[in-house]
């Protein structure tokens, strides 16, 4: 049984996903011309993103990562966000952009943006790579995004369901049974 069995649907081909984030990384050479850029991955999902997402951006940046809790093993959002490893560096005084997988309710990218604004940035963006709009609880606009789209669980590009599929270069929808599976 190979992983590309389990999906039901490709809803996002990786040849399209790669050009949309040499379009992103584009727009934020753009926008930040002339000024050092801190970026911000959200771990693990949007690990595959950004290290894409790096090589279209011509500007000097750094680098931090942190990881906090959002599903854990099921499908659906507890609304509990908790940080598991915070940022190796201080941002005060920088341009930081926080780059994150998937923004579905809103209330990660919200906690987030609070809890970093708090360490006084210079500037502090989101850019996502997908958007469920049709999802939200709290209000939340990513300053970039890649795709809106709809409700359904995916995977795939870095995303997972039970730790697994993350290597898939493609975004998908698995098939029904997997949940069944457990
Ligand atoms: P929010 O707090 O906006 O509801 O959820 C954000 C987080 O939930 C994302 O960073 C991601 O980890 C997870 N998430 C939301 N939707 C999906 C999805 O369709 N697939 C996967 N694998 N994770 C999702």
């Amino acid at each position: 049984m190979t992983m590309h069995e389990d999906v039901a649907e490709v809803l996002l081909e990786a040849s399209a996903i790669q050009h949309k984030v040499a379009e992103i990384g584009q727009a934020i050479t753009r926008d930040y011309q002339g000024k050092d850029l801190g970026l911000i991955c959200i771990l693990k999902g949007a690990v595959v993103f950004m290290s894409d997402l790096i090589r279209h951006i011509q500007l000097p940046v750094t680098l931090d990562f942190m990881a906090i809790s959002s599903y854990g093993a099921g499908t659906k959002s507890s609304g509990v966000v908790r940080i598991l490893k915070d940022l190796d560096h201080p941002i005060e005084g920088q341009h930081i952009l926080i780059v994150e997988d998937i923004v579905d309710t809103g209330l990660t990218l919200r906690y987030l943006v609070e809890n970093l604004r708090s360490r006084r940035p210079a500037s502090l963006k989101v850019c996502t790579l997908l958007d469920k709009p049709s999802r939200r609880r709290v209000e939340c606009v990513p300053d970039y995004n890649g795709f809106q789209i709809p409700d359904c669980f995916v995977v795939g590009y870095g995303l997972d369901y039970n730790e697994r599929y993350r290597n898939l270069p493609y975004i998908g929808v698995l098939k029904p049974e997997v949940y069944q599976r457990g």
